[in-house]
């Protein structure tokens, strides 16, 4: 297996229900480390930004209302195959249809409000840690 770095970000709604660190512990416990983070309170450009693949998508407006409606916790996962790793621990978009066990099943609400966000490939986690993350911020261990 490749070690691969991904991003994952806990969304405003795991961030209000205080569980950061349990969510943390996930991926500590799973082979992934952390090896950059940062708190931040989107602007509705950044969140248009970044999710910009889904604009046309009739969910897009309340996607970014959603995710700028408090601060999110954005962290850069580095190890064996971090992306796929770091999908199986978040579970299915819709926690309804999420395996027991998993992030979303365990924390999240609804497929709106689903508790993390992790990049889906290589190619677009290394465009996801760029738009967050400088070089100088990235602690590879
Ligand atoms: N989303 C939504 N309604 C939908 C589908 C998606 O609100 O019907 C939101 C949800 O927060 C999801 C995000 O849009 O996490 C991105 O969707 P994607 O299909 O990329 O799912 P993910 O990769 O997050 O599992």
């Amino acid at each position: 297996m490749a070690i691969e770095r991904t991003i994952s970000i806990i969304k405003p709604d795991a961030v209000a229900k205080d569980v950061i660190g349990q969510i943390y512990s996930r991926f500590e416990n799973n082979g992934l480390r952390v090896i950059a983070a940062k708190m931040k309170h989107l602007s509705t450009k950044e969140a248009q930004d970044f999710y910009a693949v889904h604009k046309e998508r009739p969910f897009f407006a309340a996607l970014v209302e959603f995710m700028t409606s408090g601060p999110v916790m954005i962290q850069v996962l580095e190890g064996d195959n971090a992306v796929a790793k770091n999908r199986e621990l978040m579970g299915a978009t819709n926690p309804k249809e999420a395996a027991a066990g998993t992030i979303r099943a365990d924390f999240a609400e609804s497929i709106d409000a689903n508790a993390v966000h992790g990049s889906d490939s290589a190619e677009n986690a290394a465009i996801e840690i760029a738009y967050f993350f400088s070089q100088s911020e990235i602690c590879s261990r």
